[in-house]
């Protein structure tokens, strides 16, 4: 029992390109941007474009791309950051721990001993955000 999807979700706005984002990918069915409040340096968002709240209620053919481009992303992270491993998280509903009801998957890149960084955590300064960003898609 899956709630509705809402349009006007932050993620639906960054779509629709009614606020900016740190734009890393896009192909036909996916589209995966910087998050603005980092847990790690390189912490990224890969949704898909249809409106899906979270993947109870995704289709097979976005679900599957979807985590094609989760892939993509971590292994040009891993690679940008020089990173020992790759953190991939997932939320569904608020009692999952969603907050924002756009299905969407964390792609975190991590170095041996790097803690998260606590919540609520700041936004991101946009120059490092930037700059971070450029990283990652230079390696896509
Ligand atoms: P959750 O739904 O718990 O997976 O958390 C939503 C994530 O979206 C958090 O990591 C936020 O930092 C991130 N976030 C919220 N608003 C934006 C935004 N405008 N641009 C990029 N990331 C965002």
């Amino acid at each position: 029992m899956s709630e509705a999807y809402d349009d006007a979700n932050v993620f639906a706005r960054i779509l629709r390109g009614e606020i900016p984002c740190h734009k890393l990918y896009e192909d036909e069915r996916t589209f995966a941007f910087m998050d603005i409040m980092p847990a790690v340096d390189g912490h990224a968002l890969v949704i898909p474009k249809a409106r899906v709240r979270n993947v109870l209620d995704c289709p097979a053919e976005d679900l599957a791309a979807v985590i094609l481009t989760v892939q993509r992303l971590a292994r040009a992270a891993r690679e940008a950051f020089k990173a020992d491993g790759v953190t991939i998280q997932q939320f569904n509903e608020a009692a999952g721990g969603q907050e924002v009801f756009h299905l969407h998957f964390h792609v975190m890149p991590r170095q041996m001993g790097e803690r998260v960084r606590p919540l609520p955590r700041p936004y991101a300064d946009k120059e490092i955000l930037a700059a971070h960003a450029e990283m990652i898609r230079a390696r896509l």
